[in-house]
């Protein structure tokens, strides 16, 4: 078991490593901000505390060290510069609280354990010079079955204390996170993408509760695609695209899909553009929700995410892993929700190119995204701002 140090110290790396990149767009990470605040308030609620820590450090070391050196940063506004400077204060004022709580949690924990180690060490002593006292004193060697009754005794105890230490090391930071902690001094290899996705990507996402990299279950609402067709339909006639951005809630480790928001939009018959960001800012502020996917049509293709939505797709999945592209294809009455693989990660984290361009197809940069349920039961709440 690590002692409260070292996994304080592993909490704090695991909260250092925030990537940023240049060719998402510096709003983009103002906002993930402001979603990774709203984030970390549910993991307090959720009495998550390591998972809290790990957010609220990460976005002061986003907005205070590694966005001021994004090329977008000096062209942001003077209001998102303000709440940026005046949540990192924020943050860095409830992360220190809850290292203080931790500690004290760690502490405990790590006294009990102690004891519980004293304890047994102190029983296995004591069965030991039983059995020695007993050899002496009949003066003659223990039979097969005393000493295998010995040795049964003695391994019920190390067996305990080794449980023991296994289900203590799981309340603050699962045994697997801290593997992938040592493993992280070791190069990324070619087919090591799952702890290099890890580590590189999910700037939202602390993963301080979650050691693997397991994506947590997304609801959908059932009812989505039908209202979605409808909103689009207009456009769907004229041959143009339309987009929406997902926005939900998270709780007990789940994602659910409430809000939809149609923002102000230019589409072709291949693409769509978004404009006046704030606005979507501002409803997700009113209905508290983070970002989690978009979805759009194809008029007149099948269901797929070309060159462009995989670029996209990569931003938004940089920032909460579980995040979902669902294409709608009226033409083909084709409806799916779609996520970047682990290979896809890493070749969209290299790609520089814009527009529409050539990846190669093998191994598949997309796949059908496995953690998405369509949940009938479940109602949605739609935002046109395109009027
Ligand atoms: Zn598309
Ligand atoms: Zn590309």
């Amino acid at each position: 078991m690590l002692t409260p140090s070292e996994t304080l110290c592993q909490l704090h790396q695991q909260a250092a490593e925030v990537r940023v990149y240049a060719h998402i767009g510096a709003r983009m990470y103002v906002r993930s901000g402001a979603e990774m605040i709203r984030m970390g308030g549910v993991y307090m609620d959720e009495k998550n505390l390591a998972s809290a820590y790990v957010l609220y450090t990460k976005y002061a070391v986003l907005a205070l060290e590694k966005l001021p050196k994004h090329p977008g940063y000096s062209k942001l506004s003077p209001e998102d510069l303000k709440v940026l400077k005046k949540r990192a204060k924020t943050s860095l004022d409830v992360a220190e609280e809850l290292k203080k709580r931790i500690r004290t949690q760690l502490d405990k924990e790590y006294e009990r354990y102690e004891a519980e180690r004293a304890e047994n060490d102190r029983l296995s002593d004591r069965l030991a010079e039983d059995l020695q006292l007993t050899e002496k004193e009949s003066g003659k060697k223990l039979t097969d079955e005393e000493r295998e009754d010995y040795e049964r005794r003695l391994a019920k105890i190390k067996e305990a204390e080794r449980l023991r230490a296994l289900s203590e090391a799981n309340t603050i930071v699962p045994p697997d996170s801290s593997k992938s902690r040592s493993s992280r001094s070791i190069e990324p290899s070619p087919d090591d993408n799952r702890n290099y996705s890890r580590d590189v990507y999910n700037l939202i996402d602390s993963g301080a509760n979650r050691g693997s990299q397991q994506l947590r279950p997304l609801l959908v609402p059932g009812i989505l695609r039908e209202k979605f067709a409808a909103l689009a339909e207009r456009n769907t006639e004229r041959n143009v695209e339309t987009c929406g951005v997902l926005c939900g809630k998270m709780s007990n480790n789940q994602f659910t899909v409430t809000v939809v928001v149609l923002p102000k939009q230019s589409g072709t018959s291949d693409s769509c553009l978004t404009s006046h960001e704030e606005e979507l800012f501002e409803v997700q502020e009113k209905y508290d929700v983070i970002t989690l996917g978009w979805i759009h049509t194809h008029p007149t293709q099948s269901a797929f995410l070309s060159s462009v939505d995989l670029h996209t797709q990569f931003s938004y999945q940089s920032m909460i892993p579980e995040s979902v592209a669902i294409v709608y294809s009226p033409k083909y009455q084709q409806y799916q929700s779609f996520s970047i693989t682990q290979h896809g990660l890493k070749v969209l984290s290299e790609c520089r190119e814009a527009g529409f361009h050539y990846h190669a197809k093998e191994p598949p940069l997309q796949q059908v995204s496995p953690h998405v349920t369509m949940d009938p039961s479940i109602g949605i709440t739609t935002v046109d701002l395109r009027l």
